[in-house]
């Protein structure tokens, strides 16, 4: 039976790396002993094999044994524009769309955003998911919160698309990989007209999910599913 490793997170792989206190006792926690291997991996792409070689009260020591070549990520770095959502929905999201490949998210404040803001509280515990979501799915990139911005100054690069009740065109047949890919997903009141203004002036184009009308933490995962099911 294959062998499960531990992954952990460390700030840069080199020859010796050392662990930070949430890691260490992660690893302690599991039951990982001086002398087993775990993979790391540095949440900027870079993974690898290593071996614990010291792991007790005064800290926890990793000798690398081997970069990991093979990557999880898409062609070009995908960002989720998430209106702010009430309650732990942005937490649901932010968690589905690490899984699915994200990133960056950019949080984003709409005429309609059912909050107008969040709290630094919220956007550590936001990270935090993002950063064990992105463990769970194998990834060695742990996708960026960035903190809410107005959507009318939101400008990102490459190809993008937000996500429109009765938009006539559809995702995967306007996306190529050639460039950075944005995808906008509305809050439970959907875009203003005013929003729409603005995400026309960024270049953004409307796709469609279909006839349903669908909630606004489930619209990302119709988006990001796309993608995934394409098995890019
Ligand atoms: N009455 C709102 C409207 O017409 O936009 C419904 C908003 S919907 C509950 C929340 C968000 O999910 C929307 O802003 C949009 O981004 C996305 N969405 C939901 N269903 C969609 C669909 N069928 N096609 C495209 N986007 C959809």
């Amino acid at each position: 039976m294959a062998r499960h490793q531990h992954r952990v997170r460390v700030d840069a792989l080199a020859a010796q790396m050392s662990l930070n206190a949430a890691e260490i006792k992660h690893l302690q926690v599991m039951r990982v002993r001086s002398g087993d291997s775990v993979l790391v991996f540095d949440g900027r792409g870079a993974a690898g094999e290593a071996e614990l070689t010291q792991l007790d009260a005064f800290g926890a020591r990793l000798k690398l044994l081997g970069r990991t070549e093979t990557s999880t990520e898409y062609p070009q770095p995908v960002t989720l524009g998430i209106a702010l959502l009430k309650g732990d929905k942005l937490s649901d999201v932010v968690r589905a769309a690490t899984e699915l490949g994200v990133a960056h998210f950019q949080l984003l404040q709409t005429r309609y955003a059912d909050v107008p803001d969040i709290g630094e509280n919220k956007l550590t515990r936001l990270r935090r998911i993002a950063e064990e979501a992105a463990k769970q799915s194998q990834r060695s990139v742990v996708p960026e919160i960035a903190p809410p911005m107005p959507l009318a100054q939101f400008r990102p690069g490459g190809q993008v698309f937000y996500a429109h009740p009765g938009s006539p065109a559809r995702l995967l047949d306007e996306l190529t990989w050639y460039s950075p890919l944005t995808l906008i997903s509305g809050p439970e009141g959907g875009f203003s007209p005013e929003d729409l203004v603005q995400l026309g002036l960024a270049g953004a184009a409307g796709v469609t999910l279909g006839p349903r009308i669908l909630r606004a933490e489930t619209a990302p995962m119709a988006l990001l599913g796309a993608l995934a099911a394409s098995g890019v």
